[in-house]
């Protein structure tokens, strides 16, 4: 196939460019760099089956050659506040990249006759009062909260894919992505293992915001990639979520992390993000499981010690 992906450079574009192009497929990357970085697809420079366009795909996209599938993930996706790439500081990138790209993305689908794949998130169930989170719970979400620029754009996004593929026959899919994490994370977006990976590769003690006790569950992105691919190949119109189901708590992460780098510096207490910082997430993956037989493989302390190369690297401490 011929597969654009939207938001190439960023990290989960990057990795799966990476492994649809090890699965013989042709590659038309597209990113504006707002988030993604050039270093994240700079090894695929020459490769005859990667083609790489400059564009903000909120804007009218052209596509010059025959497209089989197209995978959505262009967008802002960190929560955290103080980040300048995170969908606080670009809310209204963010609501275009989840309308408007969405739009442009599902209209080349629909004219070309590709399939689609959209890149929902957990944000759509919102700080959620059901646990674990299944496909069908529809969450608890406030339309002028603080995530929201993130967390309406996708759920508008998801209502838009569903649309034209009800009305108009697109051949889409959904998948909502639960954390995940990995190389090539940007290490200045403020995210839990960013951030906390860091500052225990440099000796320091980690920031864990409020007592540490909300919850999530990390996928290692190698596992959340090869979710994904199964997706694409899948006959599934309905949202699935990929994502791991081991839930942890916000300071057993933190001590997971200090104890694979072997980090002395313990833990500081900072204050919580916000109120609306969810408190529980964690996927129910039963709907993985059964139609596309798909379950995470990696555990966390393993996918910490896949993901120490590049964080030194990026340090300088390789
Ligand atoms: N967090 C933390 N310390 C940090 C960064 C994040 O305690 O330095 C917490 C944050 O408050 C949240 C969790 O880690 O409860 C996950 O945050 P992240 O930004 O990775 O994404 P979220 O799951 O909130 O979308």
């Amino acid at each position: 196939m011929r597969i654009l992906i939207t938001g190439v450079a960023g990290f989960l574009g990057s990795h799966l460019a990476d492994h649809l192009l090890a699965d013989g497929h042709a590659i038309i990357g597209m990113d504006n760099f707002v988030t993604g970085s050039p270093d994240n697809i700079a090894h695929l420079a020459g490769n005859e089956k990667f083609s790489f366009y400059r564009r903000d795909v909120s804007n009218y996209i052209f596509v010059p050659d025959k497209v089989d599938a197209i995978l959505h993930f262009a967008s802002p996706a960190s929560p955290n506040p103080q980040s300048k790439s995170g969908y606080f500081n670009l809310p209204i990138q963010t609501m275009k990249a989840g309308a408007l790209g969405t739009h442009n993305c599902l209209g080349i689908a629909r004219v070309q006759g590709s399939r689609f794949l959209l890149a929902s998130t957990s944000e759509i169930y919102g700080d959620p009062d059901v646990h674990p989170q299944p496909e069908s719970y529809a969450g608890n979400v406030d339309p002028v909260g603080p995530r929201a620029v993130y967390d309406e754009a996708k759920r508008f996004a998801e209502s838009l894919t569903m649309a034209y593929h009800r009305f108009h026959n697109v051949d889409t899919r959904i998948v909502r992505i639960f954390n995940t994490y990995g190389p090539r994370m940007d290490m200045e977006d403020g995210r839990a293992l960013p951030n906390l990976l860091k500052q225990a590769l440099l000796g320091q003690p980690l920031t864990v915001y409020g007592d540490g006790s909300q919850t999530r569950s990390f996928c290692y992105v190698d596992d959340l990639v090869d979710g994904i691919i199964k997706l694409l190949y899948s006959e599934e119109h309905l949202p699935v979520n990929i994502g791991n189901p081991v839930e942890m708590s916000i300071l057993q992460f933190a001590e997971a992390i200090n104890r694979v780098t072997g980090n002395q510096a313990g833990i500081t207490y900072m204050d919580a993000r916000s109120a609306r910082d969810p408190q529980r997430r964690r996927p129910d993956i039963t709907r993985a499981h059964e139609i596309l037989k798909w379950e995470p493989k990696v555990d966390l302390e393993e996918g910490i010690r896949r993901t120490i190369p590049f964080f030194k690297q990026k340090l300088g401490l390789a």
